[in-house]
């Protein structure tokens, strides 16, 4: 197959490509390296069947020979990120997922959105099913995000109905491994950053707010599976297990075996109280689930940062 994959050069957008390539399929990533890494392209760059496009998804292009698959994973993905850059992330989560249909369209390629567990906003529904419409403020801080998406979702719904687009849409759950940017600004990154570098841990509140956390390998397995399913409807792809964030700064600090203490900080608007997927649908349609546990998935991914903070250019990103 040859998939077409946007954000390539991001965290999971990287992982993804990586994985399609090492099953013999083609890829080209597309990337305009806004929040996307050099150092993840040149990863790819490494295989014979990878070829990179510098482009912002927001803006139309015609993607050059046949594609069999297109994934749309461009969009800056983590609330500091998304804060610093509205527009963009309203523009690459409605105009972009209208362009990447649009090449899927053209191609007759299967197409998959990289959806999230934010279109649930803070959620009166616990833990979340895919039924959940959700409680988002459109107009908080927030809603640049949760709002794209939900929007990327409604019209992939309405390519596929009307133009008969081959469809698939994953709620991506949080998610932490190897090619975060160390001052991506998210929870997991922050935490590893603050630990071995021996600075206070940032929380956000009190710290009593649930997550729940997925490594990248079994979030990459889920939406591999998903893509190569007949399954149309939104499917939630994330960790079941749920930690409030003190128990993950606890065990951030004993895996890292910091000496760091806890530091509060205020709470950021609309952040989500309580999060959890209900992943009963991608336990019967993919027969899938998460296999490793956070102690595990942190142990695979503290060396990566250990090496970035000992080379000296590793710094958290707070609010
Ligand atoms: N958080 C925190 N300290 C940080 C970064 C995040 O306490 O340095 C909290 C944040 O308030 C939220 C949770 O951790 O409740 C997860 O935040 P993240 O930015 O990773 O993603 P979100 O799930 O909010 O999209």
């Amino acid at each position: 197959m040859r998939i077409l994959i946007t954000g390539a050069a991001g965290f999971l957008g990287s992982h993804l490509a990586e994985r399609f390539l090492r099953e013999g399929d083609e890829v080209v990533g597309l990337d305009n390296f806004l929040t996307g890494s050099r150092t993840n392209a040149e990863i790819l760059s490494g295989y014979d069947d990878f070829e990179l496009i510098e482009h912002d998804i927001s803006k139309p292009i015609v993607v050059p020979g046949k594609l069999d698959g297109v994934l749309h994973f461009a969009s800056p993905a983590s609330p500091v990120d998304y804060l610093e850059l509205p527009i963009q992330t309203l523009k690459v989560g409605s105009l972009g997922t209208h362009n990447a249909l649009g090449i899927a369209l053209a191609n007759g390629a299967r197409f998959l959105l990289a959806s999230t567990s934010e279109i649930y906003g803070d959620p009166l529904v616990h833990p979340q099913v895919e039924s959940y419409w959700g409680n988002v403020n459109p107009i908080g801080l927030r809603g640049v995000y949760d709002e794209a998406k939900r929007f990327g979702e409604a019209i992939t719904m309405a390519y596929h109905r009307y133009h008969g687009v081959d469809t698939r849409i994953v709620r991506i759950f949080n998610t932490y491994g190897t090619r975060m940017r160390p001052a991506d600004g998210r929870v997991v990154s922050n935490f590893i950053v603050q630990a071995l570098r021996g600075e206070p841990i940032s929380i956000y509140g009190e710290g009593t707010q649930t997550r729940s956390f997925c490594y990248v390998d079994d979030e990459v397995e889920g939406i591999h599976r998903l893509f190569h399913s007949d399954h149309a409807a939104p499917v939630n792809i994330g960790n079941p297990h749920e930690f409030t964030i003190r128990e993950l700064a606890d065990v951030v600090i004993e895996e890292t075996r910091s000496s760091s203490k806890l530091e509060h900080f205020p709470l950021p608007d609309d952040d989500p109280k309580v999060r959890r997927p209900d992943i009963s649908v991608a336990r019967s349609v993919l027969g899938w689930e998460p296999k490793i546990s956070l102690a595990d998935g942190l142990r695979r991914t503290i060396p990566y940062f250990r090496e970035l903070v000992d080379r000296g250019d590793a710094r958290a990103r707070t609010l």
